[in-house]
């Protein structure tokens, strides 16, 4: 399959001369070439979307949420179609895929809201006859850089509200997997946006580079590694550009003695080695406190051996492959250099080869015992299957450990004590926070709030975030003196 552009209401082809390939991870097969598109195609996308802009925000609020329902119910029809789609180019489960796509649809559906969630603010006589107004306006045309772990939902934390305010939109999807963004735009064409309301551009570093330097585009989120969401914060900021970027995460779980620890297990297992480990809401430090540690880490040693992994589309499989051969070698190198540095792979999922799937890029569930705070594999985000365990003997060390690593996107505690995760939740330094919960994942009503390395910029995705992120405020005095006017 050939993937191409959609700009100003029009598929087209662009005339590049390099292409990425889209693979299935579970079959090592070519299934895609994605056009490594750059400024010239950049360039139209926006200026196709800086002509529509001023049409599109002068269409009232209600009517613009009139597409957003239809491409609400279009994702809802088409849910299979697209969760294999998700399957066959990233590699997770079926279902795993289809509950990707139902995240997307909530934050359509909460964006079908705008009406009410962008209406400004007014104070009457903030001196005598004189009022004050607070009005929100879109700001243009904004755009979206995506990872490859989410290609159905990531830009719909950012792309409902954005239109919903009025701004028109450009999304650049990874080059790894840009089949989705491709099904889905063909229903947002069915859906009949104005022309250059909403636009596809494929690509990797020179599409965003265009993207980042080009005048007309005013907002650019962001999500994906936290080196990339610097550069692109850094860049997008120079150029005078509202922006925020999300980036990665390593996230600990705490384990105290008094938690169930079969639930726990359970919940920690699926956080873990869901998606194959490539969520950044994935818990990858499992932190056991006093004698917590022997029954966790029996039983999730046995989760993790008992994982049913292998094609995403096959029935039965709970964890498909990592992204592509190279995440693979990646993940299996760190386990090596964890090793070097003291930790012990309790479970081993290194050189996996799974029946019929010889050429796919699957690594086990892996779990890492005795990982030294400080030391190269408590540090880097693996975003694999692996799952790094320390021991501690008081929640107070827990929470300086967890406290201590530069990421801040999640922090998971398992207690049956209110008072801990109390504590737990008033002194943990991260901006999702899960209380017997191992993937905090916000709905669509709440932001998704990484902190500290996780994330780069003031307002974040989804819900009254996005709604900031996506309009200006224009604050209005007003006085009508008696004088001035005529009498009626
Ligand atoms: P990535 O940073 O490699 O790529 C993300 C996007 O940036 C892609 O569209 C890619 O084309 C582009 N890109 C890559 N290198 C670039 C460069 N040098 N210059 C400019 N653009 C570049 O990330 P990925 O591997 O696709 O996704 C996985 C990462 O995303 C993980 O670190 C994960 O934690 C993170 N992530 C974070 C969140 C969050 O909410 N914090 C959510 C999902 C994924």
């Amino acid at each position: 399959m050939k993937i191409i552009n959609y700009i100003n209401g029009e598929w087209l082809e662009p005339t590049v001369s390099e292409y990425a390939n889209v693979i299935n991870p579970a079959t090592g097969e070519v299934i895609a070439e994605t056009p490594l598109c750059g400024d010239v195609e950049v360039a139209a996308a926006a200026k196709a979307a800086a002509t529509a802009f001023p049409a599109w925000r002068a269409t009232p609020a209600q009517d613009r949420i009139q597409y957003l329902f239809r491409l609400r119910d279009l994702l809802k029809a088409n849910i299979d179609e697209i969760g294999r789609t998700i399957t066959i180019e990233c590699g997770k489960t079926l279902d795993e895929a289809k509950a990707e796509m139902v995240r997307a649809i909530e934050n359509v559906e909460v964006a079908c809201g705008m009406p009410m969630m962008m209406k400004g603010e007014i104070s009457e006589d903030i001196a005598p006859g004189i009022d004050e107004i607070m009005l929100r306006q879109p700001l243009g045309v904004c755009a979206t850089i995506a990872p490859f772990n989410f290609p159905g939902m990531i830009p719909f934390w950012y792309l409902p509200y954005a239109l919903a305010t009025g701004n028109t939109y450009i999304i650049k999807p990874s080059e790894k997997v840009s089949m989705t963004m491709q099904l889905i735009f063909r229903l947002i064409e069915q859906v009949g946006f104005p022309k250059g309301v909403i636009n596809l551009v494929n690509g990797s570093k020179d599409a965003v580079d265009a993207i980042l330097d080009h005048p007309a585009i005013r907002a650019i989120t962001f999500v994906g590694s936290t080196n990339v969401a610097q550069y692109i914060y850094r860049r997008a900021a120079e150029n005078g550009k509202r922006v925020q970027a999300q980036g990665g995460a390593k996230n600990p779980v705490i384990i105290l003695p008094d938690a169930n620890m079969e639930m726990a297990t359970n919940i920690i297992a699926d956080s873990a080695f869901g998606c194959a480990g490539q969520r950044c809401l994935a818990v990858s430090l499992a932190v056991t406190v006093a004698e917590a540690r022997n029954t966790f880490t029996e039983l999730i040693c046995d989760a993790a051996s008992s994982r049913v992994v292998g094609y995403g589309l096959d029935d039965g499989v709970q964890m498909g492959p990592v992204i592509s051969q190279i995440s693979k070698e990646r993940v299996e190198q760190l386990i090596g250099l964890g090793a070097k540095e003291g930790a012990t792979a309790l479970v081993d999922g290194r050189g996996t080869t799974i029946k019929g799937y010889e050429s796919g890029s699957f690594v086990r569930p892996t779990v890492l015992a005795d990982v030294q705070p400080g030391s190269e594999i408590w540090k880097t985000e693996i975003f694999g299957p692996v799952l790094s365990m320390m021991h501690v003997n008081t929640i107070d060390e827990a929470i300086k450990l967890a406290n201590s690593h530069a990421y801040g996107n999640q922090a998971s505690l398992f207690t049956s004590s209110g008072l801990a995760a109390r504590k737990f939740r008033y002194e943990v330094e991260a901006g999702n926070i899960g209380i017997n919960i191992g993937v905090a994942a916000p709905m669509a009503f709440f932001p998704f709030s990484g902190w500290k390395e996780s994330f780069f910029g003031d307002m974040h995705g989804q819900g009254m975030d996005a709604v900031e992120f996506f309009t200006q405020k224009k604050v209005v005095i007003e006085r009508w003196p008696k004088e001035w006017s005529r009498k009626f």
